[in-house]
Protein backbone atom coordinates (compact mmCIF):
# COMPACT_ATOMS: atom_id res chain seq x y z
CA UNK A 1 0.00 0.00 0.00
CA UNK A 2 0.95 3.69 -0.89
CA UNK A 3 1.71 5.74 2.16
CA UNK A 4 3.28 9.74 1.92
CA UNK A 5 7.02 9.45 2.84
CA UNK A 6 7.64 9.90 6.53
CA UNK A 7 11.02 11.14 8.07
CA UNK A 8 12.77 11.81 10.91
CA UNK A 9 14.71 15.16 11.74
CA UNK A 10 17.55 15.04 14.34
CA UNK A 11 18.69 18.52 14.99
CA UNK A 12 21.17 20.72 17.74
CA UNK A 13 18.91 22.82 20.11
CA UNK A 14 19.69 26.19 19.41
CA UNK A 15 17.31 28.24 17.82
CA UNK A 16 19.57 28.88 14.71
CA UNK A 17 19.46 25.51 13.90
CA UNK A 18 15.72 24.41 14.79
CA UNK A 19 14.31 27.38 12.85
CA UNK A 20 15.54 26.05 9.52
CA UNK A 21 14.90 22.77 9.84
CA UNK A 22 11.03 23.42 11.29
CA UNK A 23 10.77 25.71 8.02
CA UNK A 24 12.27 22.54 6.07
CA UNK A 25 9.68 20.08 7.31
CA UNK A 26 6.84 22.46 6.61
CA UNK A 27 7.68 23.11 3.29
CA UNK A 28 8.74 19.15 2.55
CA UNK A 29 5.03 18.81 4.03
CA UNK A 30 3.58 21.60 2.02
CA UNK A 31 4.50 21.02 -1.33
CA UNK A 32 5.35 17.10 -1.63
CA UNK A 33 2.91 15.54 1.52
CA UNK A 34 6.13 14.54 3.52
CA UNK A 35 5.30 14.53 7.18
CA UNK A 36 8.22 14.08 10.25
CA UNK A 37 9.08 13.88 13.46
CA UNK A 38 11.66 15.73 15.49
CA UNK A 39 13.72 13.94 17.56
CA UNK A 40 15.34 16.24 20.28
CA UNK A 41 18.41 15.62 22.14
CA UNK A 42 18.08 17.81 25.31
CA UNK A 43 20.47 18.73 28.23
CA UNK A 44 18.09 19.93 30.65
CA UNK A 45 14.52 21.74 30.17
CA UNK A 46 13.63 23.61 27.08
CA UNK A 47 13.86 27.49 27.12
CA UNK A 48 10.40 29.75 26.23
CA UNK A 49 11.82 30.38 22.77
CA UNK A 50 12.11 26.46 22.19
CA UNK A 51 9.25 25.34 23.52
CA UNK A 52 6.88 27.73 21.39
CA UNK A 53 8.69 26.63 18.36
CA UNK A 54 7.99 23.02 19.10
CA UNK A 55 3.86 24.18 20.12
CA UNK A 56 3.73 26.81 16.81
CA UNK A 57 4.91 23.56 14.08
CA UNK A 58 1.83 21.69 12.64
CA UNK A 59 0.49 18.52 13.29
CA UNK A 60 2.46 16.88 10.10
CA UNK A 61 5.56 17.98 12.02
CA UNK A 62 5.81 16.06 15.23
CA UNK A 63 8.27 15.72 18.15
CA UNK A 64 9.70 13.67 20.57
CA UNK A 65 11.75 15.05 23.46
CA UNK A 66 14.44 12.54 24.22
CA UNK A 67 15.29 12.81 28.13
CA UNK A 68 17.94 15.18 28.94
CA UNK A 69 21.57 13.82 29.32
CA UNK A 70 24.27 15.13 31.94
CA UNK A 71 27.19 17.39 31.54
CA UNK A 72 27.74 17.06 35.37
CA UNK A 73 31.20 15.60 34.31
CA UNK A 74 32.67 18.01 31.68
CA UNK A 75 34.70 21.38 32.56
CA UNK A 76 32.62 24.55 32.31
CA UNK A 77 34.94 26.10 29.44
CA UNK A 78 33.48 22.90 27.30
CA UNK A 79 33.20 24.48 23.83
CA UNK A 80 29.83 24.58 22.11
CA UNK A 81 31.06 21.55 19.22
CA UNK A 82 32.00 19.48 22.05
CA UNK A 83 28.38 19.83 23.64
CA UNK A 84 26.56 19.44 20.52
CA UNK A 85 28.50 15.94 19.83
CA UNK A 86 28.08 14.57 23.09
CA UNK A 87 24.11 15.68 23.49
CA UNK A 88 24.21 13.26 20.73
CA UNK A 89 26.29 10.47 21.32
CA UNK A 90 25.05 10.24 24.94
CA UNK A 91 21.25 10.15 23.60
CA UNK A 92 22.16 7.28 20.91
CA UNK A 93 20.19 4.57 23.54
CA UNK A 94 17.43 7.06 23.65
CA UNK A 95 17.67 7.63 19.47
CA UNK A 96 17.74 4.21 18.96
CA UNK A 97 14.70 3.21 21.00
CA UNK A 98 12.33 6.30 19.58
CA UNK A 99 13.72 5.58 15.67
CA UNK A 100 12.85 2.05 15.97
CA UNK A 101 9.19 2.71 17.37
CA UNK A 102 9.07 5.15 14.72
CA UNK A 103 9.91 2.54 11.99
CA UNK A 104 7.79 0.20 13.29
CA UNK A 105 4.58 2.69 13.03
CA UNK A 106 5.26 4.76 9.80
CA UNK A 107 8.31 3.49 8.06
CA UNK A 108 11.22 5.94 8.00
CA UNK A 109 12.00 6.99 4.30
CA UNK A 110 14.78 9.04 5.70
CA UNK A 111 16.61 10.26 8.70
CA UNK A 112 18.52 13.54 8.37
CA UNK A 113 20.39 14.64 10.91
CA UNK A 114 21.54 18.64 11.70
CA UNK A 115 25.48 19.40 11.44
CA UNK A 116 26.85 18.27 14.32
CA UNK A 117 24.80 14.73 14.70
CA UNK A 118 26.65 12.25 12.43
CA UNK A 119 26.39 9.86 15.10
CA UNK A 120 23.21 9.28 14.90
CA UNK A 121 23.54 7.63 11.88
CA UNK A 122 24.73 4.28 13.82
CA UNK A 123 21.49 4.25 15.04
CA UNK A 124 19.69 4.53 11.39
CA UNK A 125 22.02 2.29 9.97
CA UNK A 126 20.64 -0.79 12.27
CA UNK A 127 17.23 -0.33 11.19
CA UNK A 128 18.46 0.15 7.32
CA UNK A 129 17.02 4.27 7.29
CA UNK A 130 19.27 6.57 4.61
CA UNK A 131 20.99 8.55 6.38
CA UNK A 132 20.93 13.08 5.26
CA UNK A 133 22.47 15.32 6.31
CA UNK A 134 20.83 19.05 6.84
CA UNK A 135 23.36 21.80 6.54
CA UNK A 136 22.41 24.59 7.74
CA UNK A 137 25.16 27.07 7.14
CA UNK A 138 26.88 28.18 3.38
CA UNK A 139 28.31 25.86 0.71
CA UNK A 140 31.86 27.49 1.67
CA UNK A 141 31.28 26.01 4.78
CA UNK A 142 30.46 23.09 3.24
CA UNK A 143 33.51 22.91 1.28
CA UNK A 144 35.56 23.37 4.08
CA UNK A 145 34.04 19.92 5.39
CA UNK A 146 34.78 18.10 2.37
CA UNK A 147 38.97 19.92 2.45
CA UNK A 148 39.41 20.27 6.04
CA UNK A 149 40.02 16.40 7.27
CA UNK A 150 43.33 16.40 4.04
CA UNK A 151 44.21 20.00 5.42
CA UNK A 152 44.16 18.63 8.31
CA UNK A 153 46.89 15.90 7.12
CA UNK A 154 49.35 18.77 5.44
CA UNK A 155 49.92 21.58 7.87
CA UNK A 156 51.18 21.24 11.14
CA UNK A 157 50.68 24.90 12.91
CA UNK A 158 47.62 26.57 13.49
CA UNK A 159 45.60 27.62 10.65
CA UNK A 160 45.75 31.18 11.44
CA UNK A 161 49.62 31.02 11.47
CA UNK A 162 49.57 30.30 7.88
CA UNK A 163 51.54 32.61 6.10
CA UNK A 164 48.94 31.72 3.01
CA UNK A 165 45.45 32.47 2.69
CA UNK A 166 43.35 28.85 2.61
CA UNK A 167 42.23 28.19 -1.03
CA UNK A 168 39.02 25.88 -0.28
CA UNK A 169 37.97 24.13 -3.76
CA UNK A 170 35.18 26.09 -5.05
CA UNK A 171 35.56 29.48 -2.84
CA UNK A 172 37.14 32.97 -2.36
CA UNK A 173 40.89 32.38 -0.52
CA UNK A 174 40.67 32.87 3.40
CA UNK A 175 42.74 33.52 5.90
CA UNK A 176 43.46 30.94 8.51
CA UNK A 177 42.31 33.34 11.17
CA UNK A 178 38.89 33.80 9.42
CA UNK A 179 38.15 29.68 9.48
CA UNK A 180 35.56 28.74 11.95
CA UNK A 181 35.67 28.99 15.43
CA UNK A 182 36.57 25.34 16.39
CA UNK A 183 39.64 24.96 14.21
CA UNK A 184 41.38 27.94 15.81
CA UNK A 185 42.63 25.33 18.30
CA UNK A 186 43.32 21.94 16.64
CA UNK A 187 44.52 20.64 20.47
CA UNK A 188 41.12 21.50 21.85
CA UNK A 189 38.71 18.60 21.75
CA UNK A 190 36.00 20.43 19.38
CA UNK A 191 38.20 20.51 16.95
CA UNK A 192 38.83 16.48 16.90
CA UNK A 193 35.08 16.00 17.29
CA UNK A 194 34.44 18.23 13.81
CA UNK A 195 37.08 16.72 11.69
CA UNK A 196 35.42 13.36 12.93
CA UNK A 197 32.21 15.07 11.65
CA UNK A 198 33.76 16.01 8.78
CA UNK A 199 35.01 12.57 7.83
CA UNK A 200 31.58 11.00 8.26
CA UNK A 201 30.03 13.11 5.96
CA UNK A 202 30.69 11.28 2.82
CA UNK A 203 28.82 8.25 4.56
CA UNK A 204 25.81 10.32 4.09
CA UNK A 205 23.41 9.04 1.23
CA UNK A 206 22.61 12.71 0.33
CA UNK A 207 23.26 16.43 1.79
CA UNK A 208 20.82 19.08 1.95
CA UNK A 209 22.43 22.59 1.57
CA UNK A 210 20.43 25.57 2.60
CA UNK A 211 21.74 28.13 0.05
CA UNK A 212 21.49 28.29 -3.43
CA UNK A 213 23.85 29.21 -6.59
CA UNK A 214 23.24 32.78 -7.45
CA UNK A 215 24.42 33.13 -4.25
CA UNK A 216 27.78 31.07 -3.99
CA UNK A 217 28.52 29.99 -7.73
CA UNK A 218 31.58 29.04 -7.55
CA UNK A 219 31.27 26.58 -4.53
CA UNK A 220 28.08 25.23 -5.27
CA UNK A 221 29.20 24.01 -8.72
CA UNK A 222 31.94 22.66 -6.64
CA UNK A 223 29.89 20.86 -4.46
CA UNK A 224 27.42 19.47 -7.36
CA UNK A 225 30.62 17.78 -9.09
CA UNK A 226 30.18 14.05 -9.23
CA UNK A 227 33.51 12.43 -7.03
CA UNK A 228 33.90 9.24 -5.50
CA UNK A 229 32.72 9.44 -1.91
CA UNK A 230 31.17 12.85 -2.43
CA UNK A 231 27.59 12.69 -1.62
CA UNK A 232 24.32 14.06 -3.69
CA UNK A 233 24.26 17.55 -2.61
CA UNK A 234 20.67 19.71 -2.77
CA UNK A 235 20.41 23.09 -2.65
CA UNK A 236 17.33 23.95 -1.94
CA UNK A 237 17.60 27.21 0.24
CA UNK A 238 16.95 30.07 0.99
CA UNK A 239 14.89 28.14 3.75
CA UNK A 240 13.73 30.99 6.06
CA UNK A 241 11.15 31.86 9.05
CA UNK A 242 7.95 32.83 7.54
CA UNK A 243 5.45 34.26 8.72
CA UNK A 244 4.24 36.54 11.90
CA UNK A 245 4.99 35.89 15.72
CA UNK A 246 3.05 36.79 18.51
CA UNK A 247 1.38 39.96 19.77
CA UNK A 248 4.05 40.62 22.21
CA UNK A 249 6.07 41.49 19.39
CA UNK A 250 4.22 44.87 18.51
CA UNK A 251 6.22 47.17 19.68
CA UNK A 252 8.90 46.92 17.18
CA UNK A 253 6.30 46.68 13.92
CA UNK A 254 4.39 49.79 15.30
CA UNK A 255 7.35 51.48 15.90
CA UNK A 256 8.62 50.77 12.45
CA UNK A 257 5.38 51.68 10.37
CA UNK A 258 6.44 55.04 11.87
CA UNK A 259 9.50 55.56 10.30
CA UNK A 260 10.53 56.70 6.63
CA UNK A 261 11.32 54.04 4.05
CA UNK A 262 14.30 52.77 4.26
CA UNK A 263 16.05 54.62 6.69
CA UNK A 264 15.60 52.20 10.12
CA UNK A 265 19.00 50.13 10.41
CA UNK A 266 17.95 46.75 12.14
CA UNK A 267 21.00 45.80 14.72
CA UNK A 268 20.82 41.67 15.93
CA UNK A 269 23.12 39.67 17.15
CA UNK A 270 20.77 36.77 16.62
CA UNK A 271 19.66 33.69 19.10
CA UNK A 272 23.05 33.30 20.69
CA UNK A 273 25.18 36.21 20.08
CA UNK A 274 25.89 38.59 23.36
CA UNK A 275 28.95 41.73 23.49
CA UNK A 276 30.57 42.59 26.61
CA UNK A 277 29.64 45.40 28.55
CA UNK A 278 31.91 47.96 27.07
CA UNK A 279 31.19 46.83 23.69
CA UNK A 280 27.29 47.71 24.39
CA UNK A 281 28.88 51.01 25.31
CA UNK A 282 30.85 51.45 22.18
CA UNK A 283 27.59 50.63 19.87
CA UNK A 284 25.10 52.52 21.73
CA UNK A 285 27.68 55.57 21.50
CA UNK A 286 28.35 54.95 18.45
CA UNK A 287 24.45 54.37 16.67
CA UNK A 288 23.59 57.58 18.40
CA UNK A 289 26.83 59.55 16.73
CA UNK A 290 25.96 58.02 13.39
CA UNK A 291 22.25 60.13 13.78
CA UNK A 292 20.55 57.04 11.73
CA UNK A 293 17.66 55.25 12.91
CA UNK A 294 18.14 52.01 14.31
CA UNK A 295 16.14 49.04 15.98
CA UNK A 296 18.11 47.27 18.45
CA UNK A 297 17.27 43.67 19.80
CA UNK A 298 19.56 43.74 23.02
CA UNK A 299 20.62 40.99 25.07
CA UNK A 300 22.27 40.93 28.71
CA UNK A 301 26.28 41.57 28.27
CA UNK A 302 28.76 38.82 28.55
CA UNK A 303 31.84 39.50 29.35
CA UNK A 304 33.37 35.97 29.00
CA UNK A 305 32.33 34.36 25.69
CA UNK A 306 30.13 35.63 22.61
CA UNK A 307 27.70 32.91 22.34
CA UNK A 308 25.96 32.57 25.86
CA UNK A 309 22.69 32.38 25.08
CA UNK A 310 23.23 29.84 22.19
CA UNK A 311 21.66 26.57 24.07
CA UNK A 312 19.31 28.99 26.11
CA UNK A 313 17.99 32.80 26.10
CA UNK A 314 17.74 33.81 29.42
CA UNK A 315 14.72 36.50 29.98
CA UNK A 316 15.95 37.72 33.46
CA UNK A 317 17.50 40.74 34.17
CA UNK A 318 17.31 44.30 32.30
CA UNK A 319 19.64 44.30 29.07
CA UNK A 320 18.43 48.13 29.24
CA UNK A 321 20.18 49.51 32.29
CA UNK A 322 23.61 48.51 30.47
CA UNK A 323 23.13 51.11 28.11
CA UNK A 324 25.27 54.42 28.58
CA UNK A 325 23.70 57.29 30.78
CA UNK A 326 20.83 58.93 29.56
CA UNK A 327 21.37 57.03 25.76
CA UNK A 328 17.63 56.15 25.94
CA UNK A 329 16.35 59.66 26.75
CA UNK A 330 19.00 61.15 24.09
CA UNK A 331 17.44 58.77 21.35
CA UNK A 332 13.94 58.87 21.78
CA UNK A 333 13.01 59.91 18.15
CA UNK A 334 15.93 58.45 16.94
CA UNK A 335 15.89 54.57 18.20
CA UNK A 336 14.36 51.98 19.29
CA UNK A 337 15.61 49.01 22.17
CA UNK A 338 13.93 46.08 22.81
CA UNK A 339 15.07 43.73 25.44
CA UNK A 340 16.13 39.90 24.43
CA UNK A 341 14.33 39.07 21.29
CA UNK A 342 12.73 40.88 18.32
CA UNK A 343 10.27 39.38 15.50
CA UNK A 344 13.49 39.18 13.09
CA UNK A 345 11.20 38.13 10.01
CA UNK A 346 9.12 40.67 10.15
CA UNK A 347 11.47 43.39 11.20
CA UNK A 348 13.23 42.59 7.73
CA UNK A 349 10.64 42.18 6.02
CA UNK A 350 9.28 46.10 7.08
CA UNK A 351 9.60 48.89 4.47
CA UNK A 352 11.10 50.99 7.04
CA UNK A 353 14.01 48.85 7.54
CA UNK A 354 16.77 49.68 5.04
CA UNK A 355 19.89 47.76 6.62
CA UNK A 356 20.78 44.63 8.72
CA UNK A 357 24.06 45.30 11.49
CA UNK A 358 24.65 41.49 11.74
CA UNK A 359 26.52 38.70 13.37
CA UNK A 360 25.85 36.96 10.15
CA UNK A 361 24.78 33.92 11.47
CA UNK A 362 23.85 32.23 8.20
CA UNK A 363 19.38 32.35 8.93
CA UNK A 364 20.14 35.83 9.52
CA UNK A 365 21.87 36.58 5.82
CA UNK A 366 19.45 34.27 4.27
CA UNK A 367 16.59 36.41 6.40
CA UNK A 368 18.36 39.57 5.05
CA UNK A 369 19.38 38.51 1.21
CA UNK A 370 15.32 37.42 0.56
CA UNK A 371 14.21 40.77 1.83
CA UNK A 372 16.62 42.81 -0.04
CA UNK A 373 18.33 44.05 3.10
CA UNK A 374 21.96 45.11 2.76
CA UNK A 375 24.30 44.15 5.70
CA UNK A 376 27.10 45.51 7.95
CA UNK A 377 29.04 42.29 9.33
CA UNK A 378 30.28 41.91 12.78
CA UNK A 379 31.20 38.59 13.14
CA UNK A 380 31.15 36.90 16.90
CA UNK A 381 31.79 33.26 16.38
CA UNK A 382 31.13 29.70 15.02
CA UNK A 383 31.32 30.02 11.15
CA UNK A 384 30.29 33.92 11.16
CA UNK A 385 33.67 35.54 9.99
CA UNK A 386 33.79 32.91 6.90
CA UNK A 387 30.58 34.51 6.46
CA UNK A 388 31.11 37.75 6.53
CA UNK A 389 34.44 37.05 4.19
CA UNK A 390 31.97 36.07 1.96
CA UNK A 391 29.12 38.69 1.99
CA UNK A 392 31.86 41.44 2.71
CA UNK A 393 34.40 40.49 0.02
CA UNK A 394 32.94 37.44 -2.50
CA UNK A 395 29.53 38.75 -2.85
CA UNK A 396 29.80 42.19 -2.07
CA UNK A 397 26.77 42.77 -0.02
CA UNK A 398 27.87 44.25 3.07
CA UNK A 399 30.60 46.36 4.79
CA UNK A 400 32.41 44.66 7.35
CA UNK A 401 33.73 45.83 11.25
CA UNK A 402 37.07 45.28 12.42
CA UNK A 403 37.69 44.96 16.13
CA UNK A 404 41.01 46.19 17.57
CA UNK A 405 43.46 44.03 19.56
CA UNK A 406 41.65 43.84 22.39
CA UNK A 407 38.64 42.55 20.43
CA UNK A 408 36.54 46.13 20.71
CA UNK A 409 34.67 47.69 17.98
CA UNK A 410 35.30 51.72 18.61
CA UNK A 411 32.25 53.75 18.54
CA UNK A 412 33.67 55.96 15.88
CA UNK A 413 34.33 53.05 13.35
CA UNK A 414 31.04 51.91 14.21
CA UNK A 415 29.27 55.49 13.33
CA UNK A 416 31.47 55.61 9.88
CA UNK A 417 30.44 52.21 8.67
CA UNK A 418 26.74 52.85 9.27
CA UNK A 419 26.84 56.75 7.60
CA UNK A 420 28.75 54.39 4.71
CA UNK A 421 25.73 51.83 4.18
CA UNK A 422 22.96 54.57 5.08
CA UNK A 423 24.34 57.39 2.75
CA UNK A 424 27.37 57.04 1.27
CA UNK A 425 28.74 55.70 -2.21
CA UNK A 426 29.79 52.66 -1.22
CA UNK A 427 25.63 51.74 0.09
CA UNK A 428 24.89 52.72 -3.25
CA UNK A 429 26.18 50.03 -4.92
CA UNK A 430 25.67 47.14 -1.81
CA UNK A 431 21.78 48.46 -2.24
CA UNK A 432 22.08 47.38 -6.26
CA UNK A 433 23.65 43.97 -6.28
CA UNK A 434 21.13 43.06 -2.69
CA UNK A 435 18.32 43.75 -4.94
CA UNK A 436 19.48 41.38 -7.80
CA UNK A 437 20.20 38.92 -5.05
CA UNK A 438 16.85 39.38 -3.46
CA UNK A 439 15.06 38.90 -7.24
CA UNK A 440 17.12 35.77 -7.89
CA UNK A 441 16.39 34.17 -4.21
CA UNK A 442 12.56 34.89 -5.34
CA UNK A 443 13.66 33.17 -8.48
CA UNK A 444 14.84 29.65 -7.26
CA UNK A 445 12.10 29.40 -4.87
CA UNK A 446 9.61 29.80 -7.93
CA UNK A 447 7.91 26.79 -9.19
CA UNK A 448 10.62 26.52 -11.86
CA UNK A 449 13.40 27.91 -9.88
CA UNK A 450 16.59 25.54 -8.95
CA UNK A 451 15.53 25.37 -5.85
CA UNK A 452 12.59 24.06 -5.74
CA UNK A 453 12.95 21.25 -8.19
CA UNK A 454 16.05 20.06 -5.63
CA UNK A 455 13.46 19.54 -2.89
CA UNK A 456 11.70 17.76 -5.21
CA UNK A 457 14.48 15.21 -6.30
CA UNK A 458 14.64 14.97 -2.68
CA UNK A 459 10.87 14.22 -1.78
CA UNK A 460 10.97 11.99 -4.84
CA UNK A 461 13.65 9.89 -3.92
CA UNK A 462 11.95 9.31 -0.48
CA UNK A 463 9.08 8.78 -2.14
CA UNK A 464 10.34 6.07 -3.61
CA UNK A 465 11.90 4.68 -0.45
CA UNK A 466 8.47 4.41 1.17
CA UNK A 467 6.59 2.20 -1.47
CA UNK A 468 9.66 0.32 -2.21
CA UNK A 469 9.51 -0.56 1.59
CA UNK A 470 5.53 -0.70 2.26
CA UNK A 471 4.11 -3.46 1.27
N1 LIG B 1 15.90 35.54 15.69
C1 LIG B 1 14.72 36.21 15.92
N2 LIG B 1 14.74 37.21 16.84
C2 LIG B 1 15.86 37.57 17.54
C3 LIG B 1 17.06 36.89 17.26
C4 LIG B 1 17.05 35.88 16.32
O1 LIG B 1 13.67 35.92 15.33
O2 LIG B 1 15.80 38.49 18.34
C5 LIG B 1 15.90 34.45 14.68
C6 LIG B 1 16.42 34.93 13.34
O3 LIG B 1 15.37 35.44 12.56
C7 LIG B 1 17.05 33.66 12.78
C8 LIG B 1 17.53 32.91 14.02
O4 LIG B 1 16.78 33.43 15.11
O5 LIG B 1 16.07 32.91 12.10
C9 LIG B 1 18.99 33.11 14.30
O6 LIG B 1 19.73 32.31 13.43
P1 LIG B 1 21.17 32.74 12.89
O7 LIG B 1 21.65 31.63 12.04
O8 LIG B 1 21.10 34.08 12.28
O9 LIG B 1 22.07 32.91 14.17
P2 LIG B 1 22.34 31.99 15.46
O10 LIG B 1 21.28 32.33 16.41
O11 LIG B 1 22.30 30.56 15.01
O12 LIG B 1 23.68 32.44 15.90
Amino acid sequence: MESSPHIVILPTPGMGHLIPLGEFAKKLHRLHGVTSTFILPTDGPLSKAQSSFFSSLPSAVDHLLLPPVSFDDLPPDVKIETRISLTITRSLPAIRRGLASLHESKKIAAFVVDLFGTDGFDAARELHIPCYIFYPSTAMALCMFFYMPELDKTVSSEYRDLPEKVQIPGCIPIHGGDLFDPAQDRKNEAYKWVIHHMKRYRLADGIVLNSFKELEPGAIEYLLQKEEGKPRVYPIGPVIKMGSESSDDDVSSKWLDEQPSGSVLYVSFGSGGTLSHAQIIELALGLELSAQRFLWVLRLPNNAVSNATYFNISNSGDPLAYLPEGFLERTKGQGLVVPFWGPQSQILAHTSTGAFLTHCGWNSVLESVTNGVPMIAWPLYAEQKMNAVMIHQDVRVALRVHPDDNGLVHRVQITNVVKALMEGEEGKGIRTRMRDLKDAAAKTLAQNGASTKFLAELAAKWNTTTTTTSI
